[in-house]
């Protein structure tokens, strides 16, 4: 049991690989004259003096690949190479691989020509790619040897890659699991979406607690992963006019105004231990023809240059907002241009088999993830109607029988709204077809509902008000074959909340739901190997299999009460644990205790998450280990909370909220009384690459929105796959991973879903003073206010938001939470059962893994079949 835990495999700090080249070859280092210092080979040098003879062929391969990498590509010296030189070398050493495999799987696909499926997403949140490419292959165990005959440490060159962070949070990793999914199970998919020149800023924080953002340049490395397809280029217009014709035929001209060029850029998609490699493919934007040559010769040169910055605008930068919608004509370009270059392509496609134009859904559905993407309806209405020559309802036909849509949130300022002369101004030609949409579809609520003013207003297209606004989730509904919600309690609310009329006009079978997933080759194999090579060796089925079954980790039930297990499990959780103190040390300068309960909350910050709530009891717990002696401090229980997590810039109440957490952290971590029982960290810069850090070490994670406003959420699964507890509302996709590990293995608190309107109805007209109703919380305020961690007027913001309104039930929940946080202390101090816990939890996830997700899409969505690469 003891080579689970060699640092090799954890990621633990490594010895140098050049110490290997010594025992294989004998060779003996020179010394520097002046320093002493020995002088070990690198690169070619490197192979040539280690005299890779005997060497496995394959791993000859790999080495010879890599070398010429160095050699071609990079145009370096193979010595003298830098770990950033050696991760790209091997970077394209990989990526001549997934050509390979996703140039057949394209072929495969031409020549089966099956039904296939597009994602459309705004976001991918891919983080990293080698790990995850050499794993998929199969050759992580190839490359690691490879890379160390050559004088280097395969863990320090996979921390040298920058993360692909075009997305926010959830939604966007979810497009990414789903892509990894949907080339394992080797199901025909590709994703679409935009090149952003900057991902998702990043996060600094400011001595006083403050988050400043700075751009994420993460091109300037150059992307190994994408491959620029010069040929495949779209024009895509904007602006300019909409002439109907006379002809009766509702066609219309669409002319003048703006036009770009749409370039794609294809990420090869690797699946797990099968050839077939998707493709995913982002748009970047680029003027038509360099620049305004005429502006240019007449001498206008700001004029020229401005057109040709203003169409790399288009894709210059990912909105860093998360279930918010705000109506910015940039966004709406944004949109606009990734739809359309989207379906100029996928109609390219289809159009090269010959097949009449009415077949169109039976080879192709589209899903819309989240409204983002809801303009590709009235975009292949006018392509069916304008180019193509259909008649209306042929179009609509087809159109409703292409997409499919899911939907991400019922918040109301999340839901997506464009005020129509905006529409008009950018997208003349489609504002009149959502015009004609609505009066066709209003026409026949009208039939079904005679006379029923009021449901007419509330289920059209369009918002009255000044200005009239589209209501884009009621347009991806009606212009969609089937809508499905992320988790089942989110889909209920859909059908019962904001598409409830559409359930009585359309009949429930167009409603369903898709409970998210998450890849378990990223989110267990990836971040934590040694407690996948535990799972293989207890459950003695290779991972090879257990991975693309998820279920079968069922079998762990088996061995619960073996001490064995219980005793390595626990080994890994603590050298986990040590793993995420030692990249705190490194990356930060901190010194964390690894012999303490984790206790984790990652994600984006937002009022509905409630990380206020968190750090509010962290205040109590403070308070009350303040209050207690010596004596009684050590028979407690003790902790270490860790935050990570962004806030949109603008968002200044979730500011608010990061700042108080680092100021509670900068007095409680320097309280001597108590510092040994409580500590707190508030990690900046969350992303997918410290998520995996973070995750295999968590204890106990938290998932407290206020019930009804978490669609599904997905670290939940992550946290939980990774032996993890879950301390949670009953909400979102917990309330399904607290069915399938059963309710005494997660710790629920809070009211429910149903309480919430009233609850709300009393903050409104019943308002109960805090000290009335919840003393502790009033209490841990007052604390605030009086200046326990700095000025306590900063946070008043903050603070008046619970104390006026409070729309998101801390006062209710409060006292619950506290309650439920001593459970979580009380089973912690009984080790034994815990583990237990923690190891049914493992166990009971089969259910979340996104190849589950994918094939539910395929079969019930999608009608799409796999096409295995042979
Ligand atoms: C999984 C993940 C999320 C989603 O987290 P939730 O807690 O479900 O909101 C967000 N960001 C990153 C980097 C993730 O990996």
């Amino acid at each position: 049991m003891t080579s689970i835990l060699d640092p090799k495999t954890i990621g633990a700090p490594k010895p140098r690989a050049r110490r290997h080249a010594r025992t294989l070859t004998g060779y003996t280092p020179e010394k520097d004259e002046v320093t002493g210092k020995e002088k070990w080979p690198r690169g070619e040098e490197a192979v040539w003096k280690a005299g890779l003879r005997d060497v496995d062929a394959e791993e000859k391969t790999i080495t010879n690949s890599i070398v010429n990498h160095v050699q071609t590509s990079l145009a370096r010296q193979a010595y003298n190479l830098d770990n950033l030189g050696a991760y790209q070398a091997v970077a394209l050493s990989v990526r001549d691989d997934l050509i390979i495999n996703w140039n057949e799987t394209q072929l495969t696909y031409s020549r089966k020509a099956p039904k296939r499926a597009y994602y459309l997403s705004l976001e991918f949140l891919m983080g990293r790619s080698l790990d995850n490419s050499i794993l998929n292959l199969g050759l992580k165990d190839k490359y690691a040897g490879g890379v160390d005959k050559l004088g280097f440490n395969l863990e320090d060159l996979l921390d040298q890659e920058r993360d692909a962070a075009l997305g926010n949070g959830g939604l966007g990793r979810l497009a990414a699991c789903l892509l990894d999914s949907s080339s394992t199970q080797e199901l025909p998919v590709w994703g679409y979406g935009l090149r952003y020149k900057y991902g998702i800023f990043k996060q600094l924080i400011s001595p006083e607690g403050q988050q400043l953002e700075a751009p994420d340049p993460w091109l300037d490395h150059q992307n190994p992963w994408e491959l620029p397809r010069l040929d495949v280029i779209y024009d895509v217009r904007f602006y300019g006019e909409a002439k109907r014709s006379s002809d009766g035929s509702g066609r219309a001209e669409w002319s003048g105004g703006q036009e770009v060029v749409a370039q794609a850029y294809d990420v090869p998609i690797p699946g797990y231990h099968t050839k077939n490699t998707n493709n995913l493919r982002l748009w970047e934007s680029k003027p038509k023809s360099g620049f305004d040559l005429n502006s240019f010769n007449a001498g206008n040169y700001e004029g020229a240059i401005e057109s040709s910055n203003s169409a790399a605008a288009i894709t210059s930068v990912l909105y860093p907002n998360d279930n918010t919608s705000f109506g910015k004509e940039l966004r709406l370009k944004q949109q606009y241009f990734w739809t359309a270059a989207s379906l100029a392509d996928i109609m390219r496609r289809f159009k090269n088999q010959d097949k009449p134009i009415s077949a169109f859904p039976e080879f192709i559905a589209v899903q819309l993830n989240d409204t983002h993407p809801t303009l590709a309806i009235p975009e292949l209405m006018r392509i069916l109607i304008d180019e193509e020559d259909q008649t209306w309802d042929k179009a609509w036909d087809i159109v409703t029988n292409t997409f499919f849509y899911t939907n991400h949130t019922v918040l109301p300022e999340a839901l997506e709204k464009w005020p129509v002369p905006l529409l008009q101004h950018v997208l003349p030609r489609h504002m009149q077809i959502i015009f004609d949409i609505n009066l066709f579809f209003m026409g026949q609520v009208e039939k079904k509902f005679p006379g029923d003013r009021e449901r007419l207003a509330r289920m059209s297209l369009i918002e009255e008000g000044s200005p009239q606004q589209v209501r884009m989730a009621h347009l991806a509904c009606i212009g969609s074959r089937r809508v499905n919600g992320v988790a089942e309690l989110h889909s209920d609310l859909v059908k019962t909340t904001i598409l409830k009329d559409f359930v009585e006009f359309y009949g429930i079978s167009r409603f369903g739901n898709v409970t998210n997933g998450i890849t378990p080759r990223r989110w267990l194999d990836q971040c934590n190997p040694t407690l996948s090579a535990l799972i293989s060796s207890t459950l003695k089925i290779p991972k090879e299999v257990w991975l693309k079954d998820l279920p079968k980790l069922e079998g762990l039930l088996a061995h619960v009460d073996d001490p064995e297990l219980a005793k390595t499990w626990a080994e890994i959780k603590q050298a986990n644990k040590e793993r995420l103190a030692h990249w705190v040390q490194v990356n930060l300068g901190l010194k964390i205790n690894t012999n303490v309960m984790y206790d984790i909350q990652i994600k984006r910050l937002h009022e509905y998450k409630r990380q206020t709530l968190n750090i509010l009891g962290v205040i109590h717990r403070y308070l009350q280990l303040k209050a207690l002696t010596p004596e009684e401090r050590k028979k407690t229980n003790r902790k270490a909370v860790f935050f990570a997590g962004k806030a949109a810039p603008g968002y200044y109440i979730a500011k608010l909220t990061i700042r108080l957490i680092v100021n509670v952290a900068r007095i409680i971590n320097a309280d001597k009384d108590t510092n040994e029982f409580l500590s707190l960290y508030f990690l900046p810069d969350y992303s997918v690459s410290l998520a995996e850090v973070l995750i295999p070490s968590s204890d106990i994670s938290q998932h407290i929105s206020t019930a009804g406003t978490e669609a599904s959420g997905t670290s939940n699964m992550k946290f939980c796959l990774n032996g993890g507890l879950l301390l949670g509302t009953v909400d979102g996709a917990n309330i399904e991973i607290a069915e399938e590990v059963g309710e005494s293995n997660v710790f629920f608190f809070g009211h429910l879903t149903p309480d919430v309107e009233d609850l709300r109805y009393q903050h409104q007209y019943h308002a109960i003073p805090i000290e009335e109703k919840c003393p502790a919380l009033a209490n841990v305020l007052n604390a605030v206010s009086g200046g326990l961690f700095g000025d306590g007027g900063v946070y008043e913001p903050l603070l008046n938001t619970i104390r006026q309104g409070d729309h998101y039930l801390l006062t209710d929940d409060f006292d619950s939470y506290i309650q439920a946080l001593a459970m979580v202390d009380v089973a912690y101090l009984d080790q034994k059962e815990w583990i237990k816990k923690s190891i049914r939890t493992t166990a009971k996830m089969g259910k979340f893994s996104t190849d589950r997700a994918i094939q539910d899409y395929a079969q019930e969505y999608w009608n799409i079949e796999s096409a295995k690469v042979e």
